[in-house]
């Protein structure tokens, strides 16, 4: 997760975060990341509120249920093997893979050209995959939108076991939720719920932030009158109502079917969010800045102990002289 914001929304919890918390509680050796080199990529004008960001990412981590005695809980650029890694992978990987990656074109052109483009954005896949294999991981659990950065990772991998002729580095799979409006969460005004769009509930909003916005949200067009039928799939509403009320398919049903307006399925839908996210604002209102940092400590010091292991092998594998 990369700390642009001091703070998650609820579109990364839904992708990404619940599914670490899951897998850690099946018994996943789990390596949370907080990608504060990756933030770079579009912050660099940017940059003193980084530090503290990360924190706030990392509370975030800690109040969605990421045990710090399970998981480790780290900071990208506190293990310096990544940025090592990324250096060997960015000699083998060929430049038309990363032209291709349409992420990359979007936010190329956002940036204004050639003369402007950061050479690190056009990297970006080749950091993730050193952020991915450093761990030789089973898979990796990420919202839909990164999957085609996943693909050219294992790309990678797989053409530096060739190169090498070892079997270092493992294909992973990519652990994206089955549920698509969980993969690829609605925001506000039904776009991806993005931090660049402003369309966001974060995690950590107040329960009255969180009501003010729901009003705000984007519901069926047609909707006017109250018993005018809804159609939930295009209203955002209805879609978190999908995600965290246990009682979606009654409350769709009367939508659909103008049995109730758009006023009461705000308000059931802000109960219900305020519902589901309170345990996890009060634990994260908790947290204290300084033990926060002796986590992140101490999660880089267990992320190291497996990272510089795998760069022993790719040293190795490669004939640099130890
Ligand atoms: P953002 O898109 O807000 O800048 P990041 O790029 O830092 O967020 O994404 C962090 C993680 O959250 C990734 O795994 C990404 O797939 C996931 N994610 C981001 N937005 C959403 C969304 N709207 N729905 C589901 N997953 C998301």
């Amino acid at each position: 997760m990369r700390p642009t914001q001091p703070r998650l929304h609820i579109g990364n919890y839904e992708g990404a975060l619940r599914n670490w918390v899951d897998l850690q509680n099946k018994g996943f050796e789990m390596f949370c990341m907080v990608a504060d080199w990756h933030a770079l990529t579009t912050m660099f004008e940017e940059t003193d509120q980084i530090g503290q960001n990360s924190i706030g990412v990392a509370k975030d981590f800690i109040a969605a249920g990421i045990d710090p005695d399970k998981s480790a809980i780290f900071v990208q650029s506190h293990v310096k093997e990544h940025a090592e890694l990324h250096l060997l992978f960015s000699m083998v990987t060929p430049l038309g893979w990363l032209e291709r990656t349409p992420t990359y074109k979007e936010k190329r052109d956002a940036m204004g050209g050639a003369e402007r483009e950061p050479y690190g954005l056009l990297g970006y896949p080749v950091l993730q995959t050193s952020d991915i294999l450093l761990y030789r991981p089973y898979g990796v659990p990420v919202g839909r939108d990164q999957a085609p950065h996943l693909e050219i990772g294992n790309d990678i991998g797989q053409r530096f076991n060739r190169l090498y002729g070892q079997d270092i580095f493992p294909t992973y799979k990519y652990l994206i939720p089955e549920d698509e409006t969980r993969a690829k969460l609605p925001g506000l005004d039904m776009r991806k719920m993005s931090k660049s769009y402003d369309n966001c509930i974060y995690l950590a909003d107040t329960a009255d932030e969180t009501a003010k916005k729901i009003k705000s949200a984007y519901t069926t067009p047609s909707k006017i009158k109250k018993d005018d039928p809804g159609i939930p799939e295009s209203c955002a509403v209805c879609q978190y109502l999908k995600v965290y009320s246990p009682n979606w398919q009654t409350q769709w049903e009367e939508d659909r079917q103008g049995l109730r307006g758009c006023m009461m399925n705000k308000t059931e839908c802000t109960e219900a969010i305020n519902e589901y996210f309170r345990p996890m604002r009060e634990l994260r209102a908790s947290l204290d800045d300084n033990d926060v940092r002796e986590i992140l400590r101490q999660g880089a010091e267990k992320a190291s102990a497996v990272a510089s292991q795998t760069m022993i092998e790719v040293r190795k594998a490669m004939g640099l002289l130890a």
